[in-house]
């Protein structure tokens, strides 16, 4: 049976930049930041306290990304407490937290959220009407994955 969910207009978004990135994020924000504070903003450690300096607005921050914080925004995912993530991860740099990284991907995958990994990804997620009006998602059925012979 596929189930649908709701996302209020308000949406609760994800900002994630691994360091490399952190500058392409944080332009994008405030060339961005009437629509973001429209939103309710989450972020990893190091990248929500900058983006609430960039801002001068609020963002719900959890743990740096290499201390647990890719994992944290993985479980609100998970468990249905954030609508859309903003991940701009570095490409061209392994990193420390790889595994957490491709978590957090694959969750995104799992629970069909929108995800944008690059900038002109953002600005096409934050300028459909979607982002701003309430709408329905189609949540995935795993029934038949949870009800499998084991
Ligand atoms: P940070 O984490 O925002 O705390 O730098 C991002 C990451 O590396 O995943």
């Amino acid at each position: 049976m596929q189930t649908v969910k709701t996302l209020n207009a308000r949406k609760r978004i994800a900002l994630i930049a691994h360091d490399n990135k952190k500058t392409e994020l944080l332009d994008w924000a405030q060339y961005n930041k009437t629509v973001l504070l429209r939103h309710e903003l989450y972020a990893t450690g190091t990248t929500g306290r900058l983006v609430e300096e960039r801002l001068d607005a609020p963002v719900r921050k959890l743990l740096s990304g290499p201390l647990g914080g890719d994992q944290q925004i993985g479980a609100m995912v998970a468990e249905g407490a954030v609508d859309v993530v903003i991940f701009f991860w570095d490409p061209m740099e392994a990193l420390p937290h790889d595994p957490d990284i491709k978590a957090l991907l694959r969750l995104c995958a799992v629970w069909n959220i929108p995800m944008a990994c690059n900038r002109t990804t953002a600005d096409f997620l934050l300028t459909s009407p979607l982002m701003h009006q309430e709408t329905e998602v189609i949540l995935p059925d795993y029934d038949q994955y949870l009800g499998r012979k084991v």
